[in-house]
C-alpha cells in the first residue's frame, strides 16, 4: 500500500516544532510517501498575539525552507500551504496572507473560541474547568461553520478538536456536526482525517469516525494529516487513517495545486 500525501505538517518557525522541512521530507522518503505538504501555523495581524506561529516577517524565510526541502529531495512532491487560524473579523487578514505566496492550499482551523482562549492550549486547560463543554463545542462549531461559509479556505483542519483533552458533551452534538458538513460540501471544502488525535488524550483521529461516516454521505472531501511537529511523526498511523476513510466509505481522497483541487485513488 502507498500512503496518501501528508498535508499537515510544521516547522520550528511556529516555536513549537522540531524538525527542519529538509528533515520531515527525508522521514517521508523513508516511509515512502510520495507527496507532502506544509502547512505551518500562519502569522497573525499582530505578532504578539500569541507564542506559537510564525511571525509575518518569517513568511519568506519559512517559503525557502520548503523550497530548500524541494532542491534536497527532487523524488518527493513538497507542497507549499498554510494553517491558518480562523477568527471571526479576520477575513481581510487572511485573504492578504492568501495573496503573499503561490500557495497550493490553505487551511483553516478553529483553535480559538474567544480571542484569548485557544481550547487546545495545554497552558489553557483550567479555562475547561470554567465551562459546560456543550458551551465551547457549540461556540468552537458555530466558528467552524463560519469558516466553511468564509470562502478563504481549501481545506478544514482537525474538525472535532474540542475532544483534544476528553472534555466531551453529554449532550447531541449532531446538529452542530451537520451544520459544518452542509457548509462543507456547500462551499467545495476538504476535510482532513488528522491522525494528531491518536497521540492526544482523547486517543482518537480528528474528526469522529460518526463525523468521518457522515462527511462520507455527503461528499465531503478528504485529506490526510499527521500534524507533524517533529520529524518521526510524518506520516504516523496513516495506516489507520486510511482503514477509516475507506470504512466510511471513501475511496478517493484530494490533493491540490495552486489551490485547485484533484481527486485520487485511495490505494489498498
Ligand atoms: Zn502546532
Ligand atoms: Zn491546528
Amino acid at each position: 500500500m502507498s500512503l496518501p500525501p501528508d498535508y499537515h505538517m510544521h516547522t520550528p518557525l511556529c516555536r513549537h516544532a522540531v524538525g527542519e522541512p529538509a528533515q520531515l521530507a527525508a522521514q517521508a522518503v523513508r516511509l515512502g510517501l510520495k507527496e507532502i505538504g506544509f502547512s505551518d501555523h500562519s502569522p497573525m495581524p499582530r505578532d504578539d498575539f500569541d507564542e506559537w506561529r510564525m511571525r509575518a516577517d518569517q513568511l519568506d524565510e519559512y517559503v525557502a525552507q520548503v523550497e530548500q526541502a524541494r532542491r534536497e529531495h527532487p523524488g518527493l512532491v513538497i507542497k507549499l500551504a498554510l494553517e491558518v487560524d480562523y477568527l471571526p473579523g479576520g477575513e481581510d487578514w487572511i485573504r492578504d496572507l492568501a495573496g503573499r505566496h503561490s500557495w497550493d492550499y490553505l487551511i483553516g482551523a478553529v483553535h480559538y473560541v474567544s480571542d484569548s482562549w485557544a481550547i487546545d492550549s495545554p497552558a489553557k486547560i483550567s479555562e475547561w474547568k470554567n465551562r459546560q463543554p456543550m458551551e465551547v463545542w457549540t461556540a468552537y462549531f458555530e466558528r467552524l461553520t463560519m469558516a466553511a461559509e468564509s470562502g478563504l479556505f481549501d481545506i478544514i483542519a482537525h474538525a472535532d478538536l474540542p475532544k483534544k483533552f476528553g472534555f466531551y458533551p453529554k449532550e447531541d452534538c449532531t446538529a452542530l456536526f451537520n451544520r459544518f458538513l452542509e457548509a462543507a460540501k456547500k462551499h467545495g471544502l476538504a476535510i482532513e482525517l488528522n491522525t494528531a488525535g491518536l497521540r492526544k488524550d482523547c486517543k482518537e483521529i480528528y474528526p469522529s469516525p460518526k463525523i468521518v461516516r457522515r462527511a462520507a454521505e455527503l461528499g465531503v472531501p478528504i485529506t490526510f494529516a499527521s500534524d507533524a511537529h517533529a520529524p518521526e511523526e510524518v506520516g504516523m498511523n496513516f495506516a489507520e487513517a486510511v482503514q477509516l476513510a475507506r470504512s466510511a466509505g471513501y475511496k478517493e481522497s484530494c490533493r491540490f495545486a495552486k489551490r485547485r483541487r484533484e481527486m485520487v485513488k485511495i490505494d489498498s
